[in-house]
């Protein structure tokens, strides 16, 4: 229940709905608005209708205030509200019991963070299939390193996974044949690939993504379409990650130093103070043409979509990076928390695409004061992967053709088109 899983759960049920599935999608009340507007606007575009059933959100009996039913509007990080937001979650295994005794559907496909949604499942004969949001690759170097971090939590949705049906796979088998073949064949998962479902051709809504957009989306085209092809840098950390304001300061001085051209998505809210001490005296007005800062929500898929944009600073979020290898654009990686340490290993070392800012250390949602990455490094970064060099125009050059072969994949006939096709196929058999 974040936005980096409700994102693609979302696109995913539209990707079904187009192959003739009829598609169901569980939330809670308070986040049903966000999955109903989307919704919508598949029905009013392409006709094509998903249903939306809700299940109340137990968050004042746990503790916490009424509505807070996404990660996103924890009151704070501590680690008694994540523990709360937990309890939570797993209360919601009856209100499911319930629901799959009513419609029992076909199949069920839950989000790694439900893993008791496998036996639920079971108990009416229905096949589970596991989304995890990330690549064969993380899935791989998670599953191998599993000894050393894996928690209690991630021991049960491992053993889950085990007994489930299957995982789906946000992915495409181009980005990562090796990686989809070490899962699937050394690894024994029974996995699809079917990715990147951003690309259904169902979520044209780009300026939509997730939460209303921040800046008019019209106002952010008209800014971008006055700039040169591959001129701009776009930086932004997910849906999840407060920087502290002395990070948020060596960002903006690192920006300006490097004289490039930028869109900078700030979170507001959580502890940022209103008189915006974070960024150095007069820097907005300085950067006026030359950098847009966007507080809140961005369109970022429309944006990273834009041709003048020419790099990413990403938190290595499993979307945000696929969305920057569809968009085709060179990253600085800068991972914080969760998988995003392995997905710069897979964008940096692996498809080389991209160059580390020097992130060696975990920091949680709310920063770390203790540890910043300082504007020279942000400079030196942001300077590799946009200015004309022969190490930028090779990056380049990979991740545009990463891009044109995530559209393919995608299209009739295309590697994770087949894999879709074949997972459905499979379950009419299993359902009779
Ligand atoms: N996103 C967006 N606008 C924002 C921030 C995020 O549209 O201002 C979208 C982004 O395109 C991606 C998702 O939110 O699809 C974030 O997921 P990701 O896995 O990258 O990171 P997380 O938020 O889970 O850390």
């Amino acid at each position: 229940m974040a936005p980096g899983h409700m994102i693609p759960i979302i696109d995913m049920a539209r990707l079904f709905t187009t192959q003739g599935v009829k598609a169901t999608i569980i939330t809670t009340p308070f986040n049903e608005p966000l999955v109903a507007k989307t919704i919508e606007r598949t029905k009013t575009c392409s006709g094509f209708n998903i249903d939306i059933k809700t299940i109340k959100f137990p968050a004042v009996e746990v503790g916490l205030p009424e509505g807070c039913e996404n990660i996103d509007s924890l009151p704070s990080n501590e680690n008694s509200a994540r523990a709360s937001f937990m309890t939570a979650t797993g209360m919601l295994r009856q209100p499911l019991e319930q629901l799959l005794q009513d419609c029992r559907p076909h199949c069920v496909v839950a989000d790694m963070f439900f893993p008791w949604a496998t036996d639920v499942a079971a108990k009416f004969g229905i096949p589970r299939l596991v989304f995890h949001g990330t690549s064969f690759f993380s899935l791989s170097t998670m599953l191998s390193a599993k000894g050393d971090i894996f928690t209690k939590f991630l021991k049960e949705a491992h053993e889950a996974e085990v007994r489930s049906y299957g995982v789906v796979v946000n992915s495409f088998y181009e980005l990562e044949p090796a990686y989809a073949n070490l899962y699937i064949k050394v690894l024994g998962r029974k996995a699809w690939h079917i990715g990147p479902v951003s690309l259904c051709k169902e979520a044209e809504d780009k300026g939509q993504r997730g939460k209303e957009s921040s800046i008019d989306t019209h106002e952010c085209l008209k800014w971008l379409n006055t700039k040169n092809n591959d001129s701009v840098v776009y930086i932004c950390f997910g849906s999840l990650a407060n920087l502290t304001d002395s990070q948020l300061m060596e960002i903006a001085m690192g920006l300006e130093a490097s004289e490039q051209q930028f869109i900078w998505v700030v979170k507001k809210g959580k502890g940022k103070k209103e008189e915006e001490d974070w960024m150095p005296k007069g820097f907005e007005k300085r950067m006026e043409g030359k950098g847009l800062i966007i507080r809140g929500w961005a369109p970022q898929v429309l944006i990273l979509d834009h041709e003048a944009v020419g790099g990413f600073v990403t938190h290595c979020g499993c979307n945000s990076t696929l969305e920057g290898v569809i968009a085709g654009v060179p990253m600085v990686t800068w991972p914080m928390f969760a998988d995003q340490f392995y997905n710069e290993k897979l964008v940096t070392e692996v498809l080389k695409i991209g160059v580390p800012v020097g992130a060696q250390q975990c920091v949680n949602m709310m920063g770390n004061e203790a540890y910043s990455i300082k504007k020279e490094a942000i400079v030196k970064a942001v300077r590799r992967i946009i200015m004309v060099s022969e190490e930028a125009k090779e990056m380049r050059s990979r991740a545009k053709a990463l891009g044109e072969m995530a559209r393919r994949a995608m299209e009739k006939g295309g590697s994770s088109y087949s894999d879709l096709n074949a997972l459905i196929e499979e379950l009419k058999i299993l359902s009779g």
